[in-house]
């Protein structure tokens, strides 16, 4: 892998060669260390000690398509006046490791040489200064470097920095437009493509149908092996399940064609095609594709960012809709689905292919879909809203189970799950805040990495927690209201 984050390790010339080569040297074993642990490579870069060498690796780093963010750290103390105009010209994710090298004070050994070479406490605070004078966005991590937990923290960090390289390489293409009259998956296209980069583009539905036309039989075989190898079929109606395939690979060809990494269709939409496509956009998302159904452009590019930065850059992260709820006083849950398209990396179990009738849309034939259970376990439930002159990302903590009923005639993959503080309070919270129906599930993005992939993207950020209450809600919103005015 060549992506990769730069360690800038701060110092300055008082302390003479001696310490500065000791300061390398265990940087970049701490580097390496850490490298092993990590999801991306660390490597370290300099020992800075002048404005000039900072200033330099910062405006390498924005250049180098491969550096994903920067960590720095003073082992001595650095001052910070030098940092000012690398740091303010630093356009990648940022992270302060606040850490030391060594785990303990050691008692009989320590004398001013130790002091003048291990202050990393004295040293993190100057540095951090000038960050916070900056208003610069940044992770803090503070603790010793080889803590499971600060390694958990930094390899978090790294997946949201991968997350924003994503966002700003990010090209989604729309089959069709929004559903008529709905309001939450609208968006300003210009916005999203300055403040978080994306490209947001339409294609005819006609130049897909074009494209399926001209799929092979040896194509749709290959792909229709992939399925039986990943997939227990449980329809007769092999020819719904090779239409899918033909759907899959044109929508694939045309989106690697045009380097775009999501998508979006509506069934208002499917002009020249049979069958809203399902298991097609489902296998699509398996391998680390956004979707949003109904034109929903946001979810679909919010999909494919939080599945890659999830484990091994395509993580358990879905496109999911809230549908409906189980009220029983003690065991009240939210059941979400989709009219066909949830991705099978949130499946409990081999999720199998089915084909039923679809009442909504323009489907001529049954569309083939995957249905599963899915899996339990702490989660997340994110939507990306357009405010009007700004966009803000809400994140809800969820509770999913193995869902508590079998649903014999629920013909598509379901997830159960209990939103935090608890359902009522929960969706009282989410609708104040103005949440979407449609989200992106995730089991392995915390609500933390939301947070900071917001920070580090300069928009609002609401989380709704195991503490919120409305009342402290609206407060928020109030406030968040009048700074966002400000900006
Ligand atoms: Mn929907």
């Amino acid at each position: 892998m060549s992506k990769q984050f730069w360690f800038v390790v701060g110092s300055q010339d008082l302390y003479g060669q001696e310490v500065l080569d000791t300061v390398a040297r265990r940087s970049e074993e701490m580097a390496a260390w850490l490298s092993e642990k990590l999801p991306y490579p660390l490597v370290y870069k300099v020992t800075a000690m002048s404005s000039d060498q900072i200033t330099k690796v910062m405006k390498e780093a924005n250049y180098d398509d491969d550096c994903l963010g920067v960590v720095t750290w003073c082992h001595t103390f650095s001052p910070s006046k030098m940092w000012l105009t690398g740091l303010d010209l630093l356009q990648k994710p940022y992270c302060h490791l606040a850490t030391q090298y060594n785990l303990e004070i050691p008692n009989d050994e320590i004398d001013m040489d130790f002091m003048n070479l291990n202050q990393a406490a004295h040293g993190d605070r100057e540095h951090g200064f000038i960050a916070a004078r900056l208003r610069k966005p940044r992770k803090v991590i503070a603790g010793y470097w080889k803590d499971e937990k600060v390694i958990e923290r930094l390899s978090e960090f790294q997946k949201v920095a991968y997350g924003v390289h994503v966002s700003r390489n990010m090209k989604v293409m729309r089959f069709g437009d929004n559903m008529r009259d709905v309001a939450v998956t609208e968006g300003d296209k210009v916005e999203v493509q300055k403040v978080l980069g994306w490209e947001v583009n339409t294609w005819a539905v006609g130049d897909l149908v074009k494209v399926m036309n001209e799929v092979t039989d040896e194509e749709v075989e290959a792909l229709f092996d992939t399925y039986k190898e990943s997939y227990d079929i449980n329809t007769d109606n092999i020819a719904a399940i090779r239409y899918q395939a033909k759907e899959e690979i044109a929508i694939k060809k045309m989106m690697d064609a045009n380097n775009c990494k999501a998508f979006s269709n509506t069934f208002q939409d499917l002009y020249g095609m049979e069958q809203l496509p399902g298991l097609a956009s489902q296998h699509l998302m398996s391998l680390g594709y956004g979707y949003g159904g109904e034109g929903d452009w946001k979810v679909s590019a919010m999909t494919a960012i939080m599945k890659a930065m999830g484990e091994n850059g395509n993580g358990a992260s879905a496109f999911m809709e809230d549908y409906t709820y189980h009220l029983v006083k003690g065991h009240e849950y939210s059941l979400g689905a989709h009219m066909l398209e949830v991705c099978p990396s949130l499946a409990a179990d081999k999720p199998r292919i089915e084909t039923h009738h679809l009442g909504i849309g323009m489907n001529e034939k049954d569309p083939a879909r995957l249905v599963f259970e899915g899996k339990a376990g702490k989660g997340i439930v994110a939507s990306l809203i357009d405010m009007g002159g700004r966009l803000r990302l809400i994140v809800q903590d969820i509770e999913a189970v193995k869902p508590i009923m079998q649903m014999p005639n629920l013909p598509v993959a379901r997830v159960m799950w209990r939103a935090l503080p608890d359902l009522t309070d929960g969706v009282e919270c989410w609708i104040t805040a103005g949440g979407a129906h449609h989200t992106v599930l995730s089991y392995d993005v915390t609500a933390e990495m939301m947070r900071d992939f917001a920070k580090f993207m300069g928009i609002e950020f609401v989380h709704i927690d195991k503490d919120t209450t409305v009342e402290k809600l609206e407060e928020e919103l109030l406030v968040k209201d009048l700074v966002w005015k400000l900006r």
